[in-house]
């Protein structure tokens, strides 16, 4: 069984996905970190980012494992626990670089694909109903309205202690909806038999619970 949830950055797909996956008892991808743990790699390696060849290298020569935890996952690279250092706000913006390139996706998505013939699974991200798991058992997007996400991305960074400008996530959330949607290869698109779930004004137990019902 693959669940497959796509959909704009901050609409809570991680979240919905996570609490979907324990709920059914199977496994959550998050697709996302995959980019970002790459992108770690390449500001390291001081990889040239606008060279998709090298940093297809850089992929194949990485291991990245995506290993579950109690309340989620732990994003390994060659080893080392780099679960806080993909979500800095560098690597959110620098991922844009590692997620357009063609050879990189090639690789990403045959990855992903390993990882679902292996095991029944939720998977997250932009492409997985339309590229990743065109057959996918159900397939969902989710939806938020972009002023309510950029308060859900505030509410989260709070929580961690930092200070941030609403108006400031609004406009990172849009320009980063803006490449999503126009990459060229895998953008940011909704399957056709995608069921859209929009989750302004609904908790995550509540997303769940939508989600819950179209699966029975
Ligand atoms: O979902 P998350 O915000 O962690 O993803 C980080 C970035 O990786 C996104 O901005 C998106 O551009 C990219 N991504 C992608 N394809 C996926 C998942 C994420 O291009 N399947």
């Amino acid at each position: 069984m693959v669940i497959a949830i796509d959909g704009p950055a901050g609409a809570g797909k991680s979240t919905v996905a996570k609490l979907l996956a324990q709920k059914l008892g199977i496994s959550y991808l998050d697709t996302g970190a995959m980019y970002r743990a790459l992108t770690v790699k390449a500001i390291r390696s001081k990889v040239d980012l606008e060279n998709g060849k090298a940093l297809a290298k850089l992929a194949t020569e990485s291991q990245i494992q995506l290993r579950p935890t109690a309340t989620g996952l732990n994003i390994f690279l060659d080893g080392e626990d780099v679960s806080e250092e993909i979500r800095t706000v560098e690597v959110t913006n620098k991922t844009f670089y590692i997620a357009r390139a063609p050879e990189v996706r090639e690789i990403m998505v045959n990855l992903q694909r390993a990882i679902g013939h292996k095991q029944s699974i939720v998977a997250e991200g932009r492409d997985i109903g339309t590229v990743v798991f065109p057959n996918a058992t159900k397939k969902f997007y989710l939806d938020a309205d972009p002023a309510e996400r950029a308060r859900r991305r505030m509410k989260e960074m709070q929580e961690k202690g930092k200070i941030v400008d609403e108006q400031e996530l609004l406009r990172e959330i849009n320009e980063r909806d803006q490449k999503d949607f126009t990459r060229k290869v895998g953008p940011l698109k909704k399957a056709d038999d995608a069921i859209v779930i929009d989750s302004s004004g609904l908790n995550v137990e509540q997303s769940v619970a939508k989600i819950m019902e179209f699966l029975k």
